[in-house]
């Protein structure tokens, strides 16, 4: 029997008999990844399942007016418009102060200000990245030294 490794997840799967060009296993999140790699190449190579599927998306939101507005509303995106509100803010100031830190002031992981711990910075953040077009980016971040005392799961 054929052994593949899968192209997702790595693990290491029989191999189905009738599909010798298998890349992927069989679980949800590795068959999602097949799909989405699948569509993104098709979406470059294949102009008339572009335009296709521009159309498609397009009659959907024009069936479903509400749903922007609606999903705009959830508290995930009010917190990131929040954020990101407080981000622009900060950012015309600095332009209007003409001051430049260069470096430093780029890719700023902004700080979920509620969330801050006196003993350390993990909490969750909004990485605002500093290019306009990227979208910001909810992370988890830990301090390693937290988890370094006696107690806590993963003390060495
Ligand atoms: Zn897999």
């Amino acid at each position: 029997m054929k052994r593949i490794d899968c192209a997702h997840c790595g693990e290491s799967v029989v191999a189905s008999s009738r599909n010798p060009k298998q890349e992927y296993c069989g679980k949800p999140a590795c068959q999602r990844a097949r799909k989405t790699k699948w569509e993104s190449q098709k979406i470059k190579t294949d102009p008339d399942y572009r335009a296709n599927r521009r159309d498609s998306q397009k009659t959907w939101a024009e069936e479903n007016p509400d749903y922007q507005k609606q999903y705009k509303k959830t508290p995930r995106q009010v917190e990131r418009n929040r954020i990101l509100q407080k981000v622009r803010y900060q950012r015309q100031k600095k332009k209007k102060a003409c001051l430049d830190e260069g470096g430093l002031s780029k890719n700023v992981a902004k700080m979920d200000a509620l969330k801050f711990n006196k003993t350390g910075i993990s909490g969750t953040f909004w990485l605002v990245p500093s290019v306009a077009k990227m979208d910001a980016l909810m992370v988890q971040i830990t301090d390693i030294k937290e988890t370094m005392r006696p107690g806590v799961e993963g003390f060495l």
